[in-house]
């Protein structure tokens, strides 16, 4: 019995890890919902089911479980680590930055401001977020999915983000090894206002506003836009302000006064976020060091959408360093209290 549960565990991990290293190498989530789909599958059936499943070579059978899954899983319960989890493991060493400040900034980051989960567009349940986090050392993640009115990914009413607060509560009750903070990404509506009521936002430990509508606004309108935002004592961090994408077809960062809306962030207490995702990278050098020069705080988040691309902060420490913005001058540096604090303000 001791074996069957131990070679289950074994199967569910190796999937967990495949899925883990292809998140990390920016794989998209939907690409990788194989293996955690199949990590749950195995987990869920139990010990006893998968062995006789595998002892019939009938392990497809198990909905979740398909050719390439279920080869993976037969190497494993032969005693081998899975070819293409060696694949991985050989070819998907930590790339990017890798010199020693980045480095050094990674290692003073204490925790995540900006993440998500499978409750709007992220493809892992909280809890997972949770343990990812907590094994790269974190001591805090806020979780901030997406508010109501960005239907496309799933947005939270208020209701499924009350019902969300009970969730992360448990957890945190549980010991989850790592805080996990309550949190939104609202939508800055086209006059600047929040996506969510006043009363929730007032609840939630971190509120990241961010742009995902009218992206080309007229610069005038767009710099009022976000300016009122940035001054909404709600607000703690300003999201990936120029909404630009650099990979791919790409998309132009917005149009704003940079001068006008980094003051506002400065005077107001908001944290300017460096955006770590790859395809983002937001805001471009330029913009970081008007905003350094406007004396604000700022935060290296990841926007993960899985757990794998929680590692993806050295992008963001990068761009901090080349700025040369001072450790004591990102938010997420700070411990615990900080940033409770830094919410109650
Ligand atoms: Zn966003
Ligand atoms: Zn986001």
């Amino acid at each position: 019995m001791r074996a069957l549960e131990a070679d289950n565990s074994t199967v569910a991990a190796a999937f967990e890890r495949i899925a883990y290293l292809l998140e990390r190498s920016r794989e998209p989530t939907y690409r990788v919902r194989a293996f955690r789909t199949a990590a749950a599958a195995v987990r869920t059936a139990g010990p006893e089911r998968v062995a006789d499943l595998v002892a019939r070579g009938r392990l497809t059978d198990l909905a979740g479980i398909g050719p390439s899954t279920a080869k993976v899983a037969a190497e494993v319960l032969g005693g081998a680590v899975p070819a293409y989890l060696q694949r991985l493991e050989d070819s998907a060493e930590p790339e990017g930055p890798q010199d020693r400040a980045t480095a050094e900034l990674v290692g003073a980051l204490r925790g995540d401001l900006h993440a998500h989960s499978d409750w709007s567009d992220g493809g892992s349940p909280i809890e997972e977020m949770a343990r990812a986090a907590a094994d790269l050392g974190h001591a805090y993640l806020a979780m901030t999915d997406h508010s109501p009115r960005l239907t496309v990914a799933h947005g939270l009413d208020a209701g499924r983000l009350e019902r969300q607060l009970d969730v992360i509560a448990q957890l945190n009750a549980a010991g989850a090894g790592v805080c996990v903070l309550t949190g939104i990404e609202v939508d800055i509506l086209e006059d600047g206002s929040l996506d969510q009521t006043d009363e929730l936002l007032d609840r939630l430990d971190v509120v990241v506003a961010s742009v995902h509508s009218k992206l080309r606004m007229d610069h005038d309108a767009m710099t009022e836009r976000m300016v009122v935002a940035a001054t909404n004592p709600r607000v703690d961090v300003l999201g990936h302000c120029t909404g630009r994408i650099v990979v791919g077809k790409g998309r132009p960062p917005s149009s704003f006064d940079p001068d006008a809306v980094f003051e506002a962030c400065a005077r107001n207490r908001t944290a300017v976020e460096i955006n770590s995702r790859p395809e983002r990278l937001d805001p471009p050098d330029e913009l970081l060091r008007v905003a350094n020069g406007a004396g604000c705080v700022f935060s290296i988040d990841t926007d993960a959408h899985a757990p794998g691309q929680l590692e993806w902060q050295r992008y963001g420490a990068a761009k901090a360093v080349a700025a040369g913005i001072p450790a004591a001058r990102i938010l997420n540096t700070g411990p615990l209290e900080d940033i409770r604090e830094w919410g109650e303000m």
